[in-house]
């Protein structure tokens, strides 16, 4: 195993728990893997294919941009023999590529594209030596991120001939963890957790008047280390909150690609000191000295919250999560809950429609969907399973009550009066640890001294970046 990880992979060493979760695979076992962000878990699915008898292996992932850089990494080591199903492949490419499956080593999809029935019948043609779900929380309808098509990979893995499977993912509750054995028809798994904690990273939440919640981070913002990620809920909030700040840009889903890959280099290159994001930001990146992270706006879910701190210290340098809480912050992500789901009258016009047999695409026009929608697409998926009316009306306030449960927790996080380390781990279903460095509460933060101001040169690609890009001597 050594042997590939070097020749392969260039690493000297496997990380905590890596091995174990190669050998359970080879072993052929089915295996869950529950890692924290940036621990490594790629190499996981990426190694056995060398060491597995010969045959394709498998991953399904929810994010198109999650795809995207597995792939350029993959092919940035050598690796030819990797493709990817997505939505920007042409119709002719894609064909291309399952007529030549047994050529692959790997294949990338999401579980939207694997759903599709020529795609899943040329796989039930190949041979799969393994079958990974990464980000496999989303299978579960009590994870942060739920989504209706992993919901239903148990069955296709069973229709393409139950591979072994490897589902991995950072965050998961005791809870999701069973969701994901159930809900991918594991039998008897292994099951490789690691804790959540991360020692290096220490925990601040700072409650603010609203109308001081700027002045507050710019202060901040003297006093914390740099590389700095900045999250907001909303675009516009990233936009606004960007032109406080001294050399910060922002990121969010509404920027071209282009722009979105120039940036994400430019910070990972140490150009951008400070970017100020939405969660658009995130997936997939490996800055590994990032010092601190800050939450302008509240996140919706404790597992979310991990997430995106988790993005501070992954060089094992001490970091800091910065949540700066401002009375009825939690409004905003109260809202979003609600907009997640289809209202009844989307319900009651498409039901009708369908009774009177009128196309998708037609009734989809006429009422105005937009099929990016999630709550559109939500709805569409039950639609086309033949939920009725009252099942999706009764399901969809399930979930409603599960998110604003999943709200109200981090609220409680926020109020917490107690260490916000143990808050944490006690939701992960794990043991307290005592630790310097810990959190506000427990007092032991360390405090930083004012950074110095760096006289920042005119590069070029600030000139390139001229649109998105904001410079300004106001503050800090
Ligand atoms: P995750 O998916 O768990 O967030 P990745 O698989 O993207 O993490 O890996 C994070 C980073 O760690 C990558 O840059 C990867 O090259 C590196 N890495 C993974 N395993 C090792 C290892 N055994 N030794 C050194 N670096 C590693």
């Amino acid at each position: 195993m050594e042997t590939v990880l070097k020749r392969y992979f260039k690493h000297d060493r496997f990380r905590a728990g890596q091995k174990d979760i190669i050998a359970s695979v080879l072993a052929g076992r089915d295996t869950v893997a529950i890692l924290p962000t940036g621990g490594g878990k790629s190499i996981c699915y990426q190694l056995p294919s060398y060491l597995l008898p010969e045959g394709l292996t498998v991953i399904l992932s929810p994010l198109l941009s999650l795809i995207e850089d597995q792939v350029m990494q993959i092919k940035s080591r050598g690796e030819r023999s990797v493709a990817k199903l997505t939505s920007h492949e042409t119709k002719d490419q894609k064909e291309q590529i399952l007529r030549h499956l047994s050529q692959l080593r790997y294949l990338y999809l999401s579980p939207e594209q694997l759903a599709m029935p020529n795609v899943k019948q040329r796989l039930q043609q190949t041979n799969i030596n393994l079958f990974v779900v990464d980000e496999a929380h989303c299978i579960s309808q009590w994870g942060h991120e739920f989504r209706p098509e992993y919901a239903k990979l148990g069955i296709v893995k069973k229709q393409l001939g139950n591979p072994t499977c490897l589902a991995l993912t950072a965050t998961a509750t005791k809870q999701v963890e069973q969701d994901m054995l159930r809900g991918l028809e594991l039998s008897d798994p292994t099951i490789i957790r690691h804790s959540v904690n991360r020692p290096e990273i220490q925990f601040i939440v700072e409650d603010v008047e609203p109308d001081q919640k700027d002045h507050v981070l710019v202060n901040w913002l003297t006093k914390v280390e740099r590389p700095c990620v900045i999250y907001t809920t909303t675009r516009n909030e990233a936009e606004r909150v960007a032109r406080l700040i001294t050399k910060a840009t922002y990121y969010h889903a509404g920027l071209e690609a282009e722009d979105r890959q120039l940036i994400q280099q430019q910070f990972l290159h140490d150009e951008i000191e400070c970017l100020v994001c939405t969660s658009a930001f995130g997936m997939g990146v490996n800055k590994g000295n990032v010092r601190t992270v800050i939450h302008y706006s509240m996140p919706a879910t404790i597992e979310a919250y991990m997430q995106e701190v988790g993005r501070a210290g992954r060089d094992g340098e001490p970091s800091t999560a910065l949540l700066l809480y401002a009375k009825g912050d939690h409004r905003l992500q109260q809202f979003l809950v609600e907009k997640q789901y289809a209202p009844v009258l989307w319900i009651d016009q498409l039901l009708a429609g369908m009774a009177r047999q009128e196309p998708l695409e037609t009734m989809e026009r006429r009422l105005g969907l937009d099929v990016e929608d999630p709550a559109y697409r939500l709805l569409k998926s039950q639609l086309s399973d033949r939920w009725s009316r009252e099942n999706i009306i009764a399901w969809q306030e399930e979930r409603k009550k599960i998110r604003l449960r999943e709200l109200m927790q981090m609220i409680n996080y926020i109020q917490s009066i107690t260490c916000r380390r143990t808050f944490i781990l006690n939701h992960f279903d794990e043991q307290p640890i005592v630790q310097d460095r810990c959190c506000d509460i427990c007092g032991n933060t360390t405090t930083q001294s004012p950074q110095k101001r760096h006289t920042i040169e005119i590069l070029d690609w600030e000139q390139r970046l001229e649109e998105v890009f904001f410079s300004s001597a106001d503050s800090v």
